[in-house]
């Protein structure tokens, strides 16, 4: 049994990854500043003898522990939400990535980075390998998120060069599954969420800007994987569904799927939107021997199912 610190436990990711380390007979203490996450989200985990809540804002230390691993999870992952307070989201950033460094170094525990594709911003090289530096705007409205998390993974690798702290760095491609929030902003819960409400499926731009799609449980899989591996794979390494959709094609799957005759309606691209995005995944596959297994149509049929019942209760 390992101890195990989660910040983010509370949001989507981070309950669907405390499920399976409880699920493996370890203990867990989830961290969470309920931003974005819910306790609903972990209301099964609560009764667990091995499962501890506690609420903290990464922005702030956090005092030594006994501590096997610590997955790093917390900061707002859509971009409605991590624009509301853009100052915020980069502290939560860096100073989340300092903090639980600093954990690691006190405890001598691993610790797992939940990095992002945004790293490579609205790229020029398609699909990406982790090799490609980006194409990132650095004073626009994502910048917060991305430089936020560009300059966490440096924090990581210094601590590993300075401190040989020992690290585990995934780039996480848009993931989604049941427990996204309603109101997240991202665009398979929005599109699903309009269609079961009858709304009309509001299309960013002309609909032609394209993202790959990964089921949570195959993410989750994959950050075990990397967390387990030899102590020499620190990453960085992507992890996402190789499989790419224009934002139509997403569209009109999720309307064939829930049988709604919403319409699809176009509203403003935001700025600086990547046009494109593909994971490289030859590094996952050849480190962790991981591939996504839940096709796109299967991933969304239960995602529909999970919305279908929030929505009623
Ligand atoms: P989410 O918003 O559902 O979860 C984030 C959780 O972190 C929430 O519970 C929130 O309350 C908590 N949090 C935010 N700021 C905090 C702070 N300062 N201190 C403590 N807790 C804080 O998002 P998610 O999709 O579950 O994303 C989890 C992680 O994965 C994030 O780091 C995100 O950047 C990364 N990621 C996710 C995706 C994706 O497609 N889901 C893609 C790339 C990266
Ligand atoms: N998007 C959309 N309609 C929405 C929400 C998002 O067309 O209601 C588009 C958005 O412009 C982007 C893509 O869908 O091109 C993915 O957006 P999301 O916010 O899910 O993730 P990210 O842009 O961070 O990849």
């Amino acid at each position: 049994m390992k101890k195990i610190l989660v910040t983010g436990a509370a949001g989507f990711l981070g309950s669907h990854l405390c499920d399976r380390l409880i699920e493996q007979g370890h203990r867990v203490v989830g961290l969470d500043s309920f931003f974005t996450g819910s306790e609903k989200n972990v209301a099964g985990l609560k009764k667990h003898a091995n499962f501890k809540l506690i609420k903290h804002d990464v922005v702030d230390p956090l005092a030594a522990q006994d501590l096997d691993e610590i997955y790093n999870l917390a900061c707002p992952a859509s971009p409605v939400h991590y624009q509301y307070d853009p100052i915020h989201t980069m502290k939560t950033s860096v100073l989340g990535a300092l903090n639980m460094l600093e954990l690691a170094r006190a405890t001598g525990a691993k610790v797992f980075q939940a990095s992002t594709s945004e790293v490579y911003g609205d790229p020029s090289v398609h699909p990406q390998p982790e090799e490609y530096w980006g194409n990132v705007n650095t004073i626009g409205i994502r910048s917060c998120y991305d430089e936020g998390k560009r300059a966490a993974e440096t924090l990581f690798f210094d601590y590993q060069r300075m401190h040989k702290v020992q690290i585990k760095v995934v780039r996480i491609f848009n993931t989604y599954g049941p427990r996204m929030a309603a109101n997240d902003g991202r665009v398979v819960s929005n599109f699903i969420v309009q269609a079961l409400r009858g709304e009309d499926l509001t299309i960013y731009g002309d609909g032609s800007q394209t993202r790959s799609f990964c089921y949570a449980d195959d993410l989750v899989e994959g950050f075990l994987r990397l967390m387990n591996s030899h102590d020499t794979i620190t990453g960085p390494i992507n992890l996402g569904n190789p499989g790419e959709f224009t934002m139509i094609e997403l569209a009109e799957k999720v309307l064939r799927l829930t049988g709604s005759n919403s319409k699809l309606i176009h509203m403003p691209l935001p700025q600086d939107d990547p046009k494109q995005r593909r994971p490289d995944i030859s590094k996952a596959k050849q480190y962790l021997d991981w591939e996504p297994a839940v096709p796109l149509e299967e991933g969304l049929k239960r995602t529909i199912a999970y919305f279908k019942e929030a929505l009623a209760g």
